[in-house]
Order: structure tokens, then sequence, then C-alpha cells
């Protein structure tokens, strides 16, 4: 089967970081002509991701309210192996970690345990903070001051998040396996404990034998619909991966950005409601 990779940097991102996009994309597509597992394929994508300091996904992760950061993340293939980390701090690849997981018994390992997990398999501690991500604090803060908000951001009163350059990807290799992975330091405006979507099965990412989806935007409203199982779901009853992508978008009113990726046997699809940069091997673009 002809391999893909789509790689995305979240709902909102902007077309100038298309090339972090590529730069995974391309690693994670050498893998695959190799004819490598589409997990590792995946592990090693959201690796640079990670790596890129202007997403929010290992090192340049938001900053929470409290000042710490705390990371979540989700590797998933189509025989229903998977793992998940919840609330992870100092760790430079939380993706990797969640890889880890998924070699367990379980299925989503949280918080200080995480931590010690991920310290007993050996990895390191790593200061993730950045400048970039101490600038970008500061404007959140003052924003909660003035109450200078965006409409999505109502309910949740002087909570808001802007921007939210999360990254996921999904790809099929040359033997039909397909993997969906994703890691996020949240959202803007987070309380220390606060768990979204991205490390939930069947919320943030799922994959199955028809296919394997990521999902991108505000992990509240994500986690009600079961978005990714939602997606999934609609592949397995026949739809095409672009199809059911675009359904999954629509299921949310406009002001609450909303992205997906997704492929399956016979396409791939990427849907936002917000500007959504991303790459595949085929093409490339940023939807919107
Ligand atoms: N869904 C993530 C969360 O709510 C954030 C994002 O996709 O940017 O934590």
């Amino acid at each position: 089967m002809r391999p893909i990779i789509v790689v995305n940097c979240g709902a909102g991102s902007k077309p100038d970081m298309k090339n972090g996009a590529e730069k995974a994309g391309r690693i994670g597509y050498e893998i695959l002509l190799k004819s490598g597992r589409a997990v590792d394929a995946i592990e090693s994508a959201i690796c640079s991701m990670e790596d890129d300091e202007r997403f929010n996904a290992g090192t340049g992760s938001k900053i929470r309210l409290d000042g710490s950061v705390q990371m979540d993340a989700a590797i998933m293939e189509s025989d229903g192996n998977c793992g998940a980390v919840a609330s992870i701090m100092n760790v430079r690849h939380p993706i990797k970690v969640a890889r880890m997981v998924s070699g367990t018994p379980h299925i989503l390992l949280a918080c200080k345990a995480a931590n010690q997990f991920a310290a007993k398999m050996g990895v390191k501690e790593y200061d993730t903070i950045t400048q970039r991500s101490i600038e970008a604090f500061k404007v959140a803060k003052k924003r909660l001051e003035t109450g200078d908000m965006p409409k999505y951001a109502n309910k949740w009163k002087d909570f808001e998040k802007f921007g939210m350059e999360t990254v996921g990807a999904v790809a099929r290799d040359i033997s039909g396996r397909f993997a969906t992975g994703i890691s996020t330091g949240g959202t803007t405006y987070q309380l220390s404990g606060r768990i979204g979507d991205t490390p939930l099965i069947g919320c943030g990412f799922f994959a199955g034998p028809k296919g394997a989806v990521s999902v991108t935007g505000i992990g509240e409203d994500i986690m009600r619909k079961v978005l990714s199982k939602f997606v999934y779901d609609k592949i397995e009853a026949g739809k095409s991966a672009k199809d059911a992508a675009q359904l999954g978008v629509d299921l949310f009113e406009d002001h609450i950005p909303t992205g997906i990726v997704a492929v399956s046997a016979d396409d791939y699809g990427a849907a936002c409601n917000r500007d959504m940069a991303y790459w595949v091997n085929e093409e490339e673009g940023s939807v919107k």
C-alpha cells in the first residue's frame, strides 16, 4: 500500500509554521518509505515537532496560570495498541513516554506518577520553558487582566485560549497499518491539573483497522463529542477520510476552533474552521 503521513500544527496555526510540519513529516515519511511501521513514523514526526519551540508541545509548551508546564500526549496503532500521558512535566518528548506507556498493561499515566514512570524508564529531566513561552504567558496574563477575550472563551469568563499550536499526525504504512499521535501543552488559560482531550482515547486521537484520526481545538468541547471516535466511525461506515474530517469540524460552531487530520485506506483529510498549517507527503497545505 502507498504510505502516507499527514502532520498538522494545530487549529489556528499560521501558514508560516508549515515548514515545521514539513520537517517532521519528511522524517516520518522516510521511515515509511523504508517499510517502517506507521507508529514509528508518527513517534519520530511528533518528536521533531516537540523540539520546535514554535509549537505548543514539548519545548515551548504553554505555561499554566500557576506558572507550571504540564503536557499531554498519546499514540495509537490500528491494532488497538496505545499509550498516553497526562499532565507530565519536565520531559523533552512526552510522545516517547506515551509510547513507553503503550508497552505496559495500562493506557494512560498521569501527573507525578507519569514522571516517576518516565524516570524509571531512563527519561532525563528537561526544562521545556523558553523565552518565547514566557513572552506568550505575559501576553496571556495581560489579556486576562483586560478581559480582551474571543467569543469561544466566553463561558470561561476570564479564561482564554488563542493560537493552539498543538501538534498531531496520522499515518498509513506500506503494510496498511495506521497510527495516530498527538502532543500538547494544553490551552492558554488553564488551571494546574487540567487535562484536555489530547490524552483521552476517542477524544483527541483514535486509530483502528479502517484509519487514524488526530484532532485539535478546545479540549472541553472535543471531549463532549468524543470527536476522534466520531470521525473514525464515519470512515468505518464508508465515508472518505476527507468527508469524515469535515463532518467532524461541522459539529462545532464557528467560534470554537476545531481541526482534524485523518487517513483511511483510500485517502486523507485535513479540515479546520481556522487556519491550520499541515504537511502531507503528497501535497502541502494550510486549510481555511
Ligand atoms: N486540544 C488541546 C487541549 O484542549 C489543545 C489544542 O488542540 O490546541 O488541551
